[in-house]
């Protein structure tokens, strides 16, 4: 089969065996979108050789065991991360902390830019009929995004900031949008801001936040420059959610955040019920956010399109 394969900082088509795991679903890929994971793993701030990508949609050809054969011709979309169910982590609740945890398309296990993938039964949830093909393959992301709402209370009577609207970000305003809390949203590019608007959510320019105001800030800008503007912008005991990585180590005066009690929040990956649910219910849209499609033989073209400045989703159909 055809699958788009991450090698020494290169990405290439690569005709590969259709994969094969014991105790596994084999999924045919219908979509897969480009994520900014995937942007960064070709740039090799992660080490990773094999199948990228981990946000898809697919329909289930195979499975085994009676619990399995019901899934097979059921249209899905996956988990990430495939644990163990042993160590401490997984034994205390903390799956997606596994510590012999694979992540498809990011840790030892190939991803869904290909024409098959394969997923642990456990990992799989069945999408509603209403959903699209081109809704359901931001279920990971819009996960992610519902993660802050998993970790910490957003009260509507909080101001709360988002730095950044990007692909994750527009997805975060979104969500948090639904709480009622007092919400704006920094974003840099036109299109950003159009999107945000189109919503009835409120943008402020970088000059109109004022310092030591805001109850919760999400940084969700992975830049240097996005946490120094987030952290001048939380008031003491107030909490700040980290939602992006950053490239290698960044320099932090931390006495000033022991100083002002702030709260750090790390956030990762969320509930996919939910995200599922939420589209459903057309509560959120995240379709406004793509720019793009390519078929899978042009996966190289929809690399290029997804690193130009300002590209919100691009998806690759197999
Ligand atoms: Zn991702
Ligand atoms: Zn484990």
């Amino acid at each position: 089969m055809q699958a788009l394969w991450l090698e020494d900082h290169k990405i290439s088509l690569r005709d590969i065996p259709q994969p094969r795991q014991a105790n596994e679903a084999l999924i045919k890929v219908r979509k897969a979108g480009v994520c900014s994971t995937d942007l960064e793993l070709v740039k090799g701030y992660y080490p990773y050789t094999g199948v990228i990508g981990h946000e898809f949609v697919g329909d289930v050809v195979e499975a085994e065991g009676t619990d399995g054969r019901s899934w097979i011709g059921q249209r899905v979309v996956g988990e990430i991360n495939v644990t163990c169910n042993q160590c401490e982590q997984c034994l205390s609740g903390r799956p997606t902390h596994c510590e012999h945890r694979t992540v498809l398309g990011i840790i030892n296990r190939d991803g869904t830019f290909a024409e098959y993938t394969t997923l642990p039964i456990a990992n799989l949830h069945r999408v509603p009929a209403s959903v699209p093909d081109e809704m359901a393959v931001f279920t990971e992301p819009l996960a992610a995004a519902l993660e802050i709402q998993d970790q910490i209370q957003v009260k509507p009577t909080d101001r709360v900031l988002l730095v950044g609207a990007g692909r994750l970000g527009q997805l975060i305003a979104q969500t948090l949008a639904l709480t009622g809390c007092d919400l704006r949203v920094v974003a840099r590019h036109a299109h950003q801001q159009e999107l945000l608007k189109a919503r009835g959510i409120r943008i402020i320019s970088e000059e109109d936040i004022k310092p030591w105001r805001w109850d919760i800030v999400i940084e969700a800008t992975g830049s240097p420059s996005g946490f120094s503007l987030a952290r001048k912008a939380i008031r003491p005991r107030g909490t700040m959610v980290l939602k992006s990585t950053y490239k290698g180590e960044m320099s932090v005066n931390f006495s000033s955040i022991v100083v002002d009690e702030i709260n750090l929040i790390g956030s990762r990956c969320g509930p996919f019920e939910p995200a599922l649910r939420l589209m459903e219910l057309k509560q959120v849209d995240p379709t406004v956010l793509i720019a793009d499609e390519f078929k899978l033989s042009d996966a190289l073209k929809a690399f290029e399109r997804a690193a130009e400045a300002g590209v919100l989703k691009v998806l690759v159909e197999s």
